[in-house]
Parts: structure tokens; sequence; C-alpha cells
């Protein structure tokens, strides 16, 4: 086996581990790639349980006049460093243990009522927002995944009100994007006791303060001489830790406290593994997934914030004799930023609920919640800076510092480029193994292959011969809930042709994965804004209020999605790939891309 082949046997063999293990339930984005529209995860669209509601309002008041009161972002951004004070009163609101069991002293509180408050946060400053999703969504959430009751009896009580802090560190020199790729290595100590951790870590937020530590590290597989990654508690005051760079000085998030460090000889005891042994890079994406959720709600929060700066500019700024609002190329802005904050709070929402319902592998969905939601953001931001001019380029206005904190958003958590081809990879596989069945039967008929692969055929053919129904409650919506049902089919249908057209080569065309999974994206988009605008009026209509809500954002969203949609879809076929790799291979290869020797 050459070199290649190895490393695409390894990369193959870590995928099967970490996605593909067991039976695949069918959630609502892996229907789609079936040409399926799985109604009862996305239908009715959730609310908050009546039994939490009024302590959620409580709270989201609470935040409120605390964050009012208290919270200076540009000041955070400029000290770089968030005050002790803030996180004591985040710590005494309830924030850092939100979702954390009562028992333990949390909040208990659900997925989407935390992230209705990461959204507030969001809202205001992303230091605050980042450090409490480093904390709370990802810091301590193999804890309170996988812990055993010791461990949570032992460590959670303060974490949960920020007495203490937590840090969850996976990224390595050599483990970034691949993030399987952990070089910190755990080897057994002699009487059994102990793991003895060695290695780096670099980019981890709050790792100076923190004095809980989610650390993934390999430890041997026993009868081989393989290794897997396993996650460990370490606390900074181990023997043997080493705080290399407390506060990297970066570009946003300033306030953040971005460290890299050391573990030489670690003596960690076995106490303090988290989840089995061998299995943290599952553990790693179990905790990823609410990682994403909470960004969601950060990304909504500050798109919030870009409609309220574009609007009040717009209104009150007047050039050519005229508020810049009257014209149109800038009511365009103002249009599409509503527009998405709209469906960035509806994918939230609905991403966080099947986190609370307990639903199977929505891994797909918090990816592309990720990806779609940072995308979002970041163009509402250049648009609302675009609004302001010149005057959004000066530090007196907070625009420059959203611009440089949002730059993050598409970057950390896995790189949108990363994730938008596992949406398209993991998605493809249900109806690429469909075909499989098929093509395997053509080569080397059986009874068995034959029964098999009818049965796929079938699957694969009705999906492509009748649009899916989108069970919309309200009348006025039904045009919509049509138009997204035969785009779903249609998008079946174009995955099915990309299949068949490009077979196993497809696991590397990444121009072809984006456009699928682009087009994935706003399906799942236009879905959530679909639900959220036949929530609001199915309630508005019980509650006996005649004036419906304004539904003039969403449903721009939903013609905007289905253009973009009809446009990925149509990039298929018609696009410029060849020449695009052609140039990148000559850019790549040409003298002048070769180091100074
Ligand atoms: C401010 C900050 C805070 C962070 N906090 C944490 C933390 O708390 N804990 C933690 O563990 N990590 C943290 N990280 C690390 C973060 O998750 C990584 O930076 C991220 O996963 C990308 O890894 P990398 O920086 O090594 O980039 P690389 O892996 O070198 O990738 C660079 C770029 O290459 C491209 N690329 C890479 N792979 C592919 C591919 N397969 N296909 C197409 N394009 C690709 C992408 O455009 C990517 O942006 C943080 C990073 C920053 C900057």
């Amino acid at each position: 086996m050459n070199k290649l082949d190895a490393q695409r046997q390894k990369e193959i063999q870590q995928a099967e581990e970490l996605l593909f293990a067991g039976p695949q339930a069918l959630g609502f984005a892996k229907g789609l790639f079936q040409g399926h529209f799985v109604a009862d995860w996305v239908m009715p669209y959730p609310r908050i349980r009546e039994a939490e509601k009024a302590e959620l309002d409580h709270t989201l008041a609470e935040l409120r006049k605390f964050l009012n009161a208290d919270l200076d972002p540009a000041e955070i951004d400029r000290q770089a460093d968030i005050p002790r004070t803030v996180i004591d009163g985040l710590g005494r609101i309830g924030v850092l243990g939100m979702t954390a069991p009562k028992e333990y002293g949390g909040r208990g509180f659900s997925q989407m009522a935390n992230c209705m408050v990461l959204e507030e946060i969001g809202r205001r400053c992303a230091s605050t927002s980042v450090f409490v999703n480093a904390h709370h969504s990802i810091g301590i959430r193999a804890l309170l995944l996988f812990g055993t009751r010791e461990q949570k009896q032992k460590w959670l009580p303060k974490l949960v009100t920020g007495e203490q802090l937590g840090a969850f560190a996976l990224t390595e020199k050599e483990a970034g994007s691949d993030a399987a790729n952990v070089q910190m290595q755990a080897r057994p100590s002699e009487d059994g006791l102990h793991f003895i951790l060695n290695g780096e870590k670099r980019y981890i937020t709050n790792a100076a303060i923190a004095r809980e530590l989610t650390v993934m590290a390999r430890t041997p597989v026993p009868g081989s001489n393989k290794t897997a990654v396993t996650a460990f508690l370490v606390t900074p005051d181990m023997p043997g830790f080493e705080m290399l760079e407390a506060r990297m000085p970066k570009t946003g998030i300033k306030g953040t406290a971005t460290g890299r460090f050391a573990l030489r000889d670690v003596k960690v005891p076995k106490e303090n593994i988290l989840g089995p042994i061998g299995k943290g890079l599952k553990v790693a994406l179990t905790v990823l997934d609410f990682g994403r959720t909470t960004f969601g709600a950060c990304c909504t929060g500050a798109a919030k914030t870009c409609l309220e700066l574009a609007v009040a500019h717009a209104n009150s700024r007047r050039q050519f004799n005229k508020t810049l609002g009257e014209f149109e190329l800038v009511k365009k802005k103002i249009a599409r930023i509503a527009a998405d904050a709209y469906a960035m709070e509806a994918m939230t929402t609905i991403t966080a609920s099947f986190i609370d319902r307990g639903l199977e592998d929505y891994m797909l969905e918090t990816a592309m919640l990720k990806v779609f939601t940072t995308e979002r953001l970041w163009e509402c931001i250049n648009d609302v800076f675009q609004i302001y001019g010149g005057s959004a380029y000066f530090t007196d206005l907070p625009l420059e510092r959203m611009l440089r904190d949002a730059r993050i958003n598409q970057i950390g958590e896995g790189a949108n480029e990363v994730l938008t081809s596992f949406i398209a990879l993991v998605g493809m596989r249900g109806p690429g193994m469909e075909f499989k069945e098929i093509y395997d039967t053509m080569m080397k008929p059986s009874r068995d292959g034959m029964s098999k692969a009818w049965a796929a055929g079938k699957n694969r053919l009705s999906a492509t011969v009748r649009a899916p129904g989108v069970p919309v409650q309200s009348e006025q919506l039904r045009a919509h809930a049509r138009q997204l049902g035969r785009l779903i089919r249609h998008f079946n249908f174009a995955v099915n042709r990309a299949l068949i057209t490009y077979r196993e080569p497809i696991l590397d065309m990444q121009l072809v994965q984006e456009r699928i999974a682009n087009a994935a994206m706003d399906l799942f988009a236009s879905t959530c804004v679909l639900s959220r605008i036949d929530g609001e009026i199915q309630f508005t209509g019980r509650n006996g209020n005649a004036a419906s809500p304004d539904h003039s954002a969403a449903d721009l969203f939903l013609r905007q999605s289905f253009r973009r949609i009809r446009g990925f879809l149509a990039g298929l076929t018609d696009n410029d790939d060849k020449a695009v790799i052609a140039v990148a291979k000559s850019c790549l290869t040409s003298e002048t891309a070769k180091p100074a020797s």
C-alpha cells in the first residue's frame, strides 16, 4: 500500500469510527439527501416549555439589566481582558452553569433557553459570548455529558457558579482542522493508577484562567500497537503543567484569554478520564455539537445588533439631501440583514430543540447551523460597515471591533470549508450506499443482493418522482411549502446525478461538495423559517390576536433562499471548475510559489 492509500485508509477508518458507527437514524438533514422531509423534527416550531418560561424570562431580564449596567465591550477590547466583576456577575445570574443539572448547582435550563441567553450576550460583546461558550458550551460539556456521578459531584459545583472556569483543549500544531491527528501522548503509569501526559496544545480559549481543562490525548489501544484519543480532566496545578503563553495577542475577541500550554510528564489520575477510553474524538464531536448551537445563538444576537445599527444610521445620516435609507442600495442591505437575522434565530431554535428532545444524530444540522450563521453574520457586518461608510473605520464606533470579532467564527470550532465538505459527504453517504448496493448487484448478481438492490432502487426512484409534502398549518404558507417540496426533490435528483456521474472521486471534489452542502444548508434554513412563520401565525390565531405579525423579512428570506438553492444546483452542471482548478494548480506549482532557498 503506498503512502497516499495508507493515508486514505486512515481517514476512512477515522471517519467510520466517528460518524458511522451503529445504525443510522434518519434525521432531518440526512432525510433531505434522500429526498424526504422528516417533518416531525422541524414542525411544529418548538416553544420554550411553560414550566421553564417564567424562570427564563426572569433570568433574561436580570441578565439584560446586568449587561446594560456592567458590561463595556469597548473597554474589554481595549484592555484585552474580561473583568472578574463581569465573570462573577454572569456566575451569579447562573449563565456559567445554565444547562447543568440543579443538583450540582446549575440552572437546569434547556438548550433552547440557553441559546436565548447566549443571543443576549452575543448582541453586545463577542469576547464575552466566546468566553461563556468556551467555559460552558464546550469547557465543562464533556463533564456534563460523560462525567460519572463522582466526577460531577467533585468538579461541577464550583464550575457552574464561575468560581472556577473550564476550557476545552483539542487543538495542537499538527491537529487543527485535522482534529483526529492529536499528537499529545498519554501512557499508563506502571502502577496503572495514572496516565502520564506529554505534548503541547495551542489556541485554547480560557486556558490560562481555567481550573479544569478537558484535554484530548492519545492512549494505547490494548492488544495492538495503535493509539486512540481519550478525554482527560487536567488541572493547572498538576506538576508538569506549563503555561507557555497565557494570552496570545490577536485580531479580535481580544477579551478572551487564548493560550498555549505544555504538559510534561503530567500525572493524571485515571479517575480523571471523561467518557470511554479511546473514544475521545466522539466525546469531542459531541461536545462541539453544543458549541455550534450556541455559536448560532451568538451570531443571531450580533446580526440583530447589525440591523439596529444599520437602521439607526440609515435614518439619521443625510447625503444628496436624502437619508441614506432612501437609497435602494442601502435598503437592499437592510432588508437582507433583517431576513438573515430572522432565519438565523429560527435555525438556532430548531437545532437547539433537537438536543432538548434527545433526538439522535444531529451532527449535520449543528454543522449546517455553524457554517450558515457565521457566513451570514460576516455578510451582515460587512453590509452595516458599508452603510456607515468612513465612520465605521474609526474606533469610536463598535463596527471595526465587531468586524474583527466576527472573523474567528468562520475558523473556530471547525473551519467552514471542512464542515462544508463534511456536510456534503456525510449527507451523500445514505444515497451513495444505495447506489453501491445497486452497482455491486449489477456487477455480481445474487438473490440476496437482488432484493436489497431492488429496495434501494425503489427508494431512489420514488424520491425522485414525487416531491415530499411539507405540512404547514397556515393556508397562506402552502405555496411556499409546495415550492420547498419541489426544491427538495430537485436537490435529491441533483445529488443522485452527482453520485452517478462522479462515483468515488466525488470524495475529493470539494467544488461539487460545496454546492451540494450550500443547497442543503439553504433547504434547512428555509425549512426553519417556514416552520417559524407557521408557528407564529398559529400562535397568534390561537390567542385571538387579530393583527398577524409582520413576516415580510421572513418571506424575503424564503424567496432569496429558494433562488440561491436553484443557483447552487444549476452550478453543478454549469461552472468553471476545471478552469478554477487549473489556475490554482498553475499558481501552486509556479516558480514564484516556491519558497526562496
Ligand atoms: C481565537 C481562537 C480561539 C480558539 N479556541 C479554541 C479552543 O478553545 N479549543 C480548541 O481546541 N481550539 C481552539 N481554537 C482552534 C480552532 O478550532 C482552530 O484554529 C481551527 O480548528 C482551525 O485549525 P487551524 O487553525 O490549525 O487551521 P488549519 O487546519 O491549518 O486550516 C487553515 C485553513 O485551511 C483550510 N482547510 C483546512 N483543511 C481543509 C480541508 N479539509 N478542506 C478545505 N480546506 C481546508 C481552511 O480554510 C482553514 O481555515 C481556537 C482558535 C482561535 C483562533
